[in-house]
């Protein structure tokens, strides 16, 4: 055979999440569209194409590639190579080469695709409302996923043997379904059940309908989904949800709640089109919207705040149930509060019969427990607040390759981070290790991600802070190259790494607590930090916190700890609402204890400064969850107040901030009668005008121009908001965390880069 002149042929190799994505479908059906002739076949690190067709077929089919790749792939390289014209009569997909190294990346579990939204509703469809249809554009990946190379029989699938309509779609390069791993069908695939609380199976022929059904007369159902049980109830129904706070011991923690559709969310919540973009991303997260007044939904779902945490279906199980006409269900992770969620059917039923009343369960095995991810959109940009469901384990790039190296994280809203050359695998969000079944899980996480993504760590990260269970679990392995990281270095570090930053900046680190070098608890710290190193150039001056511990959940402690470091003696004749409701036995107590320097380690901690001026504004004096009456003071601050308090830093080895004039402002306009509201915005705007000029002041020490925010204070829109653009008005470079959270939940994407930097 002669080929014609024009022919040419190239050899395409690719790399990233292009495997279990529809793609090799995708390289078949683009071959039949520009009459290019050739194969296809999965190598350990991707995908390997040869074609060839005209010289002009040849580019356009090279041209799509990777500019019309299905909406899972990731192509993080391309390569191509001119190859020698060969005789081929067809296009062929290649059964899978047996991989040597295994670098191909795994997939993040995925929103229901329209084409299967599609079909679910199509009554004529074989699969009509079957609530596991997926295809190779969407479905469950990581959730079920128990080993690697990733087919069908090393994940939770592996049970159901495919029936021939399966088999076929399967084996059809052309198909959507072709090597969709999860496909299924009512005839040989999962099924759900419904059960009541004792275990005992309800007999109804649609389980769906009538969990629907139940949510409607009241009940909170536990219901499973892809990374783990949920607790629903209707949000619209006061008695419900507050029965669910009370079964759940969640008293004032907001609820996420999720809507059949973006028009249904409308009703209730403001939606800007970038949120709308967010809401029906293929990652579904929940999206914190701010809320509508009036709405329908009950008080009782976020009180005192001005945000719902809302998001889409993301299982055809999902959709099924909205469709039912609710303007919104609360969907809570099942746990007992800071527990793991729940994700194997006997577990749930041990541990949330006394919560739920029905449970609708499935018989597809949750390998992986992985809770919603939840963003908010703040100061031009998408914010990663919890990165879990969805996102990972789609690594973060990093500027330059590394070792690897696994980082262990904090302790509350632990993740972990696993690096291999120039990416960082961050794991779902573990949640709070305080407990036994959070450090279950929290080894398992580790043992499973160093599994499937194929990492033998060389080194390990970990927090400074001796009694984490992060540390513990550092301390504890062997044959490693052990590198302890400070907390606050940690949180600049990873916002240099998702900004590509790898020279010395200035640092604003807040947050409530991380350990000192100097064994204090700091939180308000101004660095001059680098990847391998940093200095501390301004903190706020120590106060002590009665109670350690008990000072974090009590505001009021910090409180009486900022007064009485601002008027000693004089607290006593005070004339504030704080002095008057709590009891004055319970504060000489205190006062005690500091002066005594009994059980009250100090802290710099900007996040107890928060919460102190909540308490000494009397709008709280407990915390009923992490951070709570910080954000209670946000929630109410007067964004329209320009004025600040006086402040000033004492200059000596390095700038002490002093707490006490910032207090004395507070309470001189408390006895004048000022209204917290205006009392918080001007809190906010002193903090704002105080950084600004200090940054100022070490920009002449230092001749640094860019800074780095991190820390969970940075949470904090109005914070966040304003000194982004005070300190651009002064013309520095201003870089924030969007990519991994600022809070601790990514803090190990930067103690691996310290540790790669330390140990190189
Ligand atoms: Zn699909
Ligand atoms: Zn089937
Ligand atoms: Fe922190």
């Amino acid at each position: 055979m002669t080929m014609p002149e024009d022919h040419i042929a190239r050899r395409v190799e690719i790399n990233g999440i292009v495997q279990g994505v529809g793609f090799r479908p995708f390289v078949y059906q683009l071959a039949s569209q520009y009459n290019i002739k050739g194969n296809a076949a999965n190598t350990s690190s991707g995908v390997s194409i040869h074609i060839q067709g005209t010289k002009k077929n040849v580019e356009s089919y090279c041209r799509d590639l990777s500019e019309k790749s299905p909406p899972l792939a990731r192509i993080t390289d391309i390569s191509f190579y001119n190859e020698r014209l060969n005789e081929y009569q067809d296009f062929k997909i290649l059964s899978s080469k047996k991989p040597s190294v295994m670098n191909t990346l795994i997939s993040s579990d995925t929103s229901v695709c329209d084409d299967c939204l599609h079909e679910l509703f199509d009554p004529h469809d074989r699969r009509f409302k079957y609530p596991f249809i997926n295809c190779t554009n969407c479905g469950p990946r990581y959730t079920i996923i128990d080993d690697i190379p990733y087919d069908r029989q090393k994940t939770s699938m592996k049970h159901f043997a495919m029936c021939r309509a399966c088999q076929t779609e399967y084996e059809d390069p052309a198909n959507r379904r072709f090597h969709a791993q999860p496909n299924a069908c009512k005839a040989c695939g999962p099924h759900v059940s419904l059960f009541d609380n004792t275990g005992k199976m309800i007999s109804t022929s649609n389980a769906i309908e009538k969990t629907a059904t139940l949510l409607k007369q009241g009940h909170i159902v536990a219901i499973k989904g892809l990374g783990g049980f949920h607790l629903a109830s209707d949000s619209e129904n006061d008695r419900a949800v507050v029965a669910l706070r009370k079964r759940k011991h969640r008293e004032e923690k907001p609820f996420a709640i999720m809507s059949y559709d973006v028009d249904r969310i409308r009703e209730y919540a403001h939606i800007e089109p970038e949120e709308e973009t967010l809401l029906t991303s293929h990652q579904r997260p929940i999206v914190l919207l701010r809320k509508k007044l009036p709405n329908v939904i009950s008080q009782a779902v976020a009180p005192r705040n001005r945000y719902f945490g809302t998001m889409l279906p993301y299982t055809p199980l999902h959709y099924l149930l909205l469709s039912h006409d609710f303007t919104a269900l609360v969907l809570t992770s099942g746990n007992l509060s800071e527990e793991p969620i729940a994700i194997d059917n006997e577990e749930a039923f041990n541990r949330l019969s006394h919560i739920a009343d029905y449970f609708l369960t499935h018989n597809r095995d949750i390998y992986l427990r992985s809770d919603d991810s939840i963003v908010k959109r703040t100061a031009r940009a998408t914010r990663l607040i919890r990165r879990s469901r969805g996102y990972i384990p789609v690594p973060v790039p990093l500027y330059k390759t590394v070792p690897p190296i696994l980082a262990c994280g904090a302790e509350i809203k632990n993740t972990i981070c696993l690096t291999k050359k120039n990416q960082a695998f961050l794991s779902q969000h573990i949640g709070d290790l305080e407990n036994l079944a959070s450090y279950d899980f929290y080894r398992l996480t580790i043992r499973h991600m160093k599994k499937i993504l194929d990492i033998n760590p060389q080194i390990i990260a970990f927090d400074l802070h001796p009694d984490y269970l992060s540390t513990r679990y550092a301390q504890e392995q062997q044959d490693i190259k052990k590198i302890e990281v400070q907390h606050h270095h940690a949180h600049i570090v990873s916002a240099m790494t998702e900004n590509m930053l790898d020279d010395q900046v200035i640092g604003l680190a807040f947050d409530g607590t991380g350990y000192g070098t100097d064994g204090t608890i700091w939180g308000g710290e101004v660095l001059v930090a680098e990847f391998g190193t940093f200095s501390r150039v301004a903190h706020f001056s120590y106060v002590p916190m009665p109670g350690g511990a008990a000072a974090v959940k009590e505001p009021w402690r910090m409180a009486i700890s900022y007064l009485y470091e601002g008027f000693g003696d004089g607290l006593w004749d005070m004339d504030l609402p704080l002095l008057r409701e709590v009891d004055h036995g319970k504060i000489k107590i205190i006062v005690e204890m500091m002066n005594k320097k009994i059980n009250a380690p100090l802290t710099s901690s900007l996040g107890r400064l928060f919460d102190g001026v909540a308490a000494i504004i009397g709008i709280r004096n407990k915390n009923v969850f992490e951070g709570q009456a910080a954000m209670e003071l946000e929630m109410l601050a007067d964004k329209n107040i320009n004025a600040v308090y006086d402040y000033d830093w004492l200059n000596e080895d390095r700038h002490y901030i002093p707490t006490e004039p910032i207090i004395r402002g507070i309470v001189k306009d408390i006895k004048q009668g000022i209204s917290p509201a205006v009392i918080s915005g001007k809190f906010h705007q002193t903090l704002i005008h105080l950084f600004v000029d200090l940054c100022d002041v070490i920009r002449k020490e230092t001749g640094l121009n860019r800074v780095v925010l991190s820390g969970g204070v940075f949470q904090n829109a109005i914070l966040l908001n304003g000194l982004i653009m005070a300190l651009e008005q002064k013309h520095f470079q201003v870089f924030t965390q969007a990519l991994v959270p600022t809070n601790d939940g990514g803090i190990c994407l930067g103690q691996a880069m310290v540790a790669a930097a330390v140990a190189s």
